[in-house]
């Protein structure tokens, strides 16, 4: 049996996993890959938080710590996140070159060793790399390298959401 896209008045078949809340629960829906995409770009991770709330989050034993719920099982937030964020592409060749970067965009630059302002495909690559680097599965128990991903995943998120920006305005 398959399952039907969780949007309003959708009737596609849903394979791709939204997830509900910002934590580490198996709570997730099922949509179609136009409301997923629909769903990943207009969730901006860091909205409605402050800087001490980030820091709380990241800090937070909720997130990604719990025994059960490493980073490797296929339903955990990050997961999750992390899936969406490497499948769900925009067009490249519509980004303009110039535009202003806010705190935040200035910090996830910092956070992935990038000079800010760098193109698009450059700070995917080093995504990528990073991530290769900081995989729990290729550091097995090593706790530092699955909060640094952490730390990588959410700064690239942020970056994607500002260079996609500039491109639906
Ligand atoms: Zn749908």
């Amino acid at each position: 049996m398959k399952n039907i896209c969780n949007w309003n008045n959708c009737f596609e078949i849903g394979e791709y996993k939204a997830p509900i809340e910002k934590d580490n629960s198996k709570s997730y829906r099922l949509l179609c890959l136009n409301h997923v995409k629909e769903f990943n770009k207009n969730w901006n991770y860091f909205s409605g938080m402050n800087d001490e709330q980030i820091y709380n989050f990241l800090k937070s034993d909720m997130t990604w710590h719990k025994k059960t719920q490493s980073f490797s099982s296929s339903d955990n937030f990050f997961k999750v996140l992390w899936n969406n964020t490497l499948k769900d592409e925009f067009d490249k060749s519509k980004l303009k070159s110039d535009f202003k970067f806010d705190h935040k965009d200035i910090k996830a630059f910092g956070i992935l060793g990038l000079s800010i302002g760098l193109k698009w495909e450059k700070i995917q690559n080093k995504f990528k790399t990073l991530v290769k680097k900081f995989h729990p599965d290729m550091n097995p128990g090593n706790k530092k390298y699955e909060e640094k991903l952490k730390l990588i995943t959410l700064a690239y998120t942020q970056l994607k959401n500002t260079y996609r920006e500039k491109i639906d305005n």
